[in-house]
């Protein structure tokens, strides 16, 4: 038998609830309900966020209401119109089996003629935002003269909304008898203030230490210069192929800025703000629910009470203002005794903040290292493995085309087979990763976020050169420098940074060592190819770190990036190791591809690189370009 009967829940509802996968009640539905169901208390209940907080008011509720009566009994007031519409759907799924329960949300931002249909057919339960409740009293469209209970959760948001003066309004229409219970998930002096003036002697229940974070998010910040953090941020979901998060920014513009950038550089992302019409919201909310969105990049109004299932990460694009606010957004993870962590990205002056925080959720951040490209590229490699390993296969439809793939692949290993598929994708990453630039702040950086920093610092005593080899010929840095030296018979203290591409690659090598260089490598061959070294276009050390920050400023102006080049592969995996992320767009992407294989512009460098007079145009198009080379 399922607890909730023991705790005087009646089987209906029971049934409804062990159908959502509720076992057995959590902490604070197992000390709320039974104080609740003798409905003779106001009461203040708190508790981590994802707790279970909506059933713990909701399941009493359905149980004290007089479903013969068709006049409202209850009132729940939330603080946002996402809040209303899911706790009005919880209810509704609570009380599924039961016969003449009538539930109706009342929000902003949505017809109100229909809420006012809704409400003369007959309303036992009012789930609403302030705002619009309080328009709909005033029209004399509803009686609440005889409720019964209010709920008030989120209680203080409500108040930082400004919502204080039309829940005095709204209140003042119920009963002075009528029961009023608060929930929230921290107590700041609001709410405490709110006990005080609306509630006669509540009985208080706190589960765990009070305002304490949900214990089951783990807290990770990342130190980034500002002009980084775009980037950062990127790499940060990169690393995380799976990845299904809330992201929260500060301001609606920030939100949508990220948003279309993201979107733009091929991520599956929207947004979701105050200034959007509820339709617009409302489809963003159902996108990111079915998950045929991979990230929502929200204001704090998705802070509050939004319970998504299984967001993997939330990340705090800027920390929110009010610290409290962190236990809310974090909040949004980790819920209903899963998983989570929870991000944030800050400049290093931000540093004392990230121990406010932790002062105010009772636990310790992580400092994190934002992942290197090579770290990506891993990931991410090891990420298109997992896929390939476990894609579902429409045997039906893919038969008819297997004889004529394998003959296309019979004289090709397995190993080679495997190689070359894994190449698709990596190769990609490769390109866009191999240059990219170690985005962790130093301590040194505080305050410099303008400077180039020391390693930039006039190390102009290498020359870049090109040389046309590159990882599609089996070398890698190690195995090029070995190459360089042998040949040309310098060392190789001699050669600076090696800069691997597919079928290029670049190194540097101190000025008196050129000459050197090219006179070895005169007539060298390699697997019948001749190989060519020429000094590269662009400046050498200083040019290759500049360019270094460029990639990073190209991370973030973005225009495609690596998720774009990926995309745009046309073919290949549906351009898309992105997961669950391309399922909408997999289609755009083809269209957006802006050469056959594969690379968009997207940094000056690169386009710099790709056109800098080496004659070999290596790769207008990507894994294209590379078996031109390769068969020529
Ligand atoms: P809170 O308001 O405390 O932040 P919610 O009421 O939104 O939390 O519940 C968080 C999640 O936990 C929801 O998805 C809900 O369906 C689930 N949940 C609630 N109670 C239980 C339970 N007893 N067993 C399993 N899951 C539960
Ligand atoms: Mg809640």
């Amino acid at each position: 038998m399922n607890p909730f009967n023991e705790l005087g829940i009646r089987h209906d509802i029971v049934n409804a609830i062990t159908e959502l996968g509720f076992e057995k009640p959590t902490p604070i539905q197992e000390g709320a309900i039974p104080l609740l169901l003798s409905g003779s208390n106001d009461f203040v209940g708190l508790a981590q966020t994802g707790t279970g907080k909506t059933a713990a008011f909701g399941l009493p509720l359905l149980e004290l209401i007089d479903y013969s009566k068709n006049h409202p009994q209850a009132l729940i007031l939330c603080p946002t119109r996402e809040l209303c519409l899911q706790i009005s759907n919880d209810v509704k799924n609570y009380a599924k089996n039961l016969p003449n329960v009538n539930v109706v949300a009342v929000y902003g931002g949505a017809a109100i003629v229909n809420q006012l249909k809704e409400i003369r057919r007959g309303v036992q339960i009012v789930v609403a935002t302030p705002g619009r409740m309080l328009d709909i009293l005033n029209r004399k469209a509803i009686d609440f003269t005889q409720v019964k209970f209010v709920v008030l959760d989120e209680a203080d948001e409500m108040l930082n909304m400004g919502f204080q003066d039309d829940i005095n309004d709204i209140l003042s229409t119920t009963p002075a008898e009528k029961k009023t219970w608060l929930f929230s998930a921290t107590m700041p002096r609001e709410v405490r203030e709110i006990a005080k003036k609306y509630m006669t002697d509540p009985k208080e229940l706190t589960m765990g230490k009070q305002n304490t974070g949900n214990v089951n998010i783990e807290h990770e910040f990342y130190t980034v210069k500002a002009r980084d953090k775009y980037a950062a941020f990127k790499r940060i979901v990169d690393y995380n192929p799976e990845i299904f998060g809330i992201v929260f920014c500060r301001t609606k513009i920030e939100t949508q800025e990220i948003a279309e950038s993201l979107v733009k550089d091929g991520y599956n992302a929207d947004s979701l703000h105050g200034d959007l019409s509820q339709q617009q919201r409302d489809k963003v909310m159902k996108r990111y629910r079915d998950r045929s969105l991979q990230l929502l990049i929200a204001t704090d109004v998705a802070a509050r009470g939004i319970d998504v299932q299984d967001v993997t990460h939330v990340i705090n694009y800027s920390l929110p203002d009010e610290i409290e606010n962190y236990t809310h957004r974090s909040g949004r993870t980790g819920r209903a005794g899963k998983s989570g962590i929870s991000i944030c990205i800050i400049n290093s002056k931000e540093t004392h903040k990230i121990r406010q925080i932790e002062k105010v959720i009772g636990k310790s951040f992580t400092k994190a290292e934002i992942p290197s490209g090579f770290d990506v590229v891993e990931k991410q490699l090891f990420g298109l493995v997992h896929k390939v390993h476990h894609v579902e296969v429409n045997d039906k439809q893919i038969d008819q085309y297997i004889p004529r793939i394998m003959d296309e692949f019979a004289d090709m290993s397995k190993e080679e087979i495997i190689k070359r598929f894994a190449s698709l994708e990596f190769n990609r990453f490769l390109d866009y990763y191999k240059n990219a630039p170690d985005l962790n702040a130093t301590a040194d950086d505080r305050g410099r976020d303008n400077d180039r920093g020391p390693r930039d610092a006039g190390n102009s005593a290498y020359t870049r050169l090109f040389i046309n080899l590159g990882s599609v010929d089996d070398f890698n840095r190690g195995d090029l420098l070995g190459y360089i030296c042998n040949n040309s018979g310098i060392s190789g203290r001699n050669v600076g940074k090696i800069d691997m591409k597919g079928v290029f690659s670049f190194f540097e090598v101190e000025n008196d060592q050129v000459e050197k260089v090219m006179t070895g490598f005169k007539s060298v061959d390699f697997h019948g190819r001749e190989v060519k070294i020429e000094v590269s276009g662009e400046a050498a050390s200083s040019g290759e770190r500049r360019g270094g920050s460029g990639g990073g400023r190209s991370e973030r102006s973005g225009g495609g990036g690596y998720q774009g080049g990926g995309r745009s592969g046309g073919g290949g995996y549906g351009g898309g190791y992105k997961g669950g992320g391309n399922r909408e767009r997999s289609g755009g992407g083809g269209e957006r591809s802006s050469g056959g294989g594969g690379f968009r512009d997207f940094s000056g460098k690169s386009r710099e690189e790709r056109s800098s007079g080496t004659g070999s145009s290596p790769s207008k198009s990507g894994s294209g370009g590379e078996r031109r080379r390769r068969s020529s």
